[in-house]
């Protein structure tokens, strides 16, 4: 059985620690406390990332989690300009699922912890360690330095610790690597059904919201007017809320550019720059108690992803925006992959394994960046979403990689 440790307890962190505790010995570190969940008020698993959570016990119904059966494009006065239906279970195993990313980390928190018996599977629970910090990392050794001064030693070192990876450049050696900013921010809010009815007054639910004329659409209201304003709305917790994604130029925003990952907006100033769309879009998000902002950075792809025992996962291996919704589900890929740690796995065949997981993953994920960036102008993005479906969608998991690179390599 290997010792682990993982860094971070993010969608990548927790996603590896259900793989791999199956049949190993894993401890997470988180610096923050339980309930940090990083990100958005949203968030849409695809069917490739869908198959794989279904396979290590995913239970939608837990999160409230809705199955989006298409996608539904509108000019910015709320006309359908669009509107492409997908039957995905049938094309890739797997609905596209949207849902509360909070909840989602929660349910991916208990796969990893929660008693084996009830997953019916075998091995120990993965320990979750909240507040604890690691500061420091010799990968040839696989010796993390935590912030109360100790170090701990394993076999695998998985860092997972985000966009703003601190560990990254020890990975590289050194080569300095940093995220860059791809001139998009993006007003992310959650409303519920109650608070929206209250603000609209005698007005309908717009058609993108109310449920029978949504049809489980996530829909894409586009500006159309050069800006690259565009909101994506789809439902999350059973329909009862709207995720709400509201992206514009930076140089357009009004908020003081913020040195932070996101930030706290406020509703005035997303409706101030989507003021000229529907008046029911305005009031809705006139009505957004909770506001964040994302100054949206991206990572180009780097050198290696592996040193020593230490393999660098999601995205602080390989940050994208949200333009192609696959920044998670690729750390649920890259969490996957951790299935070559097999039963009795000795700890000298770890750096081969990790090699092998880092060369295929990196190709994989290069792909998906360069695809998600031609996006960033907003001009066709549902088209390339589309365009992308089997590429994205299709995966069918680290054992199916390694055969196709073993068959290319030849
Ligand atoms: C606005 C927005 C919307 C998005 N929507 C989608 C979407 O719909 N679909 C999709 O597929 N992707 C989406 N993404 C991308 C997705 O959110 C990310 O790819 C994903 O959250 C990255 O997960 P992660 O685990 O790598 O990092 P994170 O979720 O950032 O987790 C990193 C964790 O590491 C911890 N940590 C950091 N440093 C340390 C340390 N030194 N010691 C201990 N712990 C540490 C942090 O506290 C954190 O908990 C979106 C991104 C943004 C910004």
């Amino acid at each position: 059985m290997l010792q682990v440790i993982i860094v971070g307890s993010g969608l990548a962190g927790l996603t590896a620690a259900r793989v791999l505790r199956e049949h190993h010995n894993v401890t997470v570190y988180e610096r923050g406390d339980e309930r940090i969940a990083t990100g958005g008020q949203g968030i849409m698993i695809a069917p490739n990332g869908h198959n794989i959570l279904q396979s290590l016990g995913y239970e939608p119904e837990r999160v409230g989690a809705v199955p989006i059966h298409g996608i539904r494009f509108y000019n910015k006065q709320d006309n359908v300009t669009e509107d492409v239906a997908l039957n995905l279970k049938a094309q890739f195993g797997a609905e596209y699922m949207s849902q509360k990313r909070s909840d989602f980390r929660d349910e991916l928190l208990r796969l990893a912890t929660t008693a084996s018996d009830s997953l019916g599977i075998e091995g120990d629970p993965a320990k979750v360690v909240f507040g604890v910090s690691v500061i420091g990392l010799d990968p040839e050794s696989g010796t993390v330095t935590l912030s109360d001064g100790s170090t701990m030693t394993a076999d695998v070192v998985i860092i997972a610790d985000g966009v703003h990876s601190k560990l990254r450049n020890i990975v590289l050696n050194n080569d300095q690597s940093t995220t860059k900013k791809t001139g998009l921010t993006c007003y992310r809010i959650a409303v519920s059904t109650e608070d929206a009815k209250t603000a609209l007054g005698d007005i309908p639910l717009p058609h993108w919201w109310e449920p029978s004329t949504c049809q489980n659409r996530s829909s894409l209201l586009h500006a159309a007017d050069g800006t690259s304003r565009m909101v994506t709305a789809y439902p999350i917790r059973d329909q009862t809320m709207f995720n709400l994604s509201c992206i514009i130029k930076t140089e357009d925003s009004t908020k003081p550019a913020t040195e932070s990952w996101y930030a706290a907006g406020d509703s005035a100033t997303v409706v101030e720059l989507f003021g000229d769309f529907h008046k029911s879009l305005v009031k809705i998000l006139g009505a957004a108690s909770e506001v964040k902002v994302w100054e949206l950075q991206d990572l180009d792809p780097i050198p290696t992803w592996t040193r020593g025992r230490a393999i660098l996962i999601g995205d602080a291996a390989h940050a994208m925006t949200p333009m192609q919704g696959q920044g998670a589900n690729m750390c649920i890929e890259d969490a996957e992959s951790f299935r070559l740690f097999a039963p009795g796995t000795r700890s000298e065949e770890v750096q081969d394994i990790l090699k092998t997981i880092g060369t295929i993953r990196k190709a994989r994920t290069a792909e998906v960046l360069a695809e998600t960036r031609k996006s960033h102008s907003t001009t066709g993005i549902g088209q390339r979403v589309l365009k992308n479906l089997e590429f994205n969608c299709g995966y069918k998991g680290i054992f199916e990689a390694v055969k196709s690179f073993e068959v290319r390599g030849k």
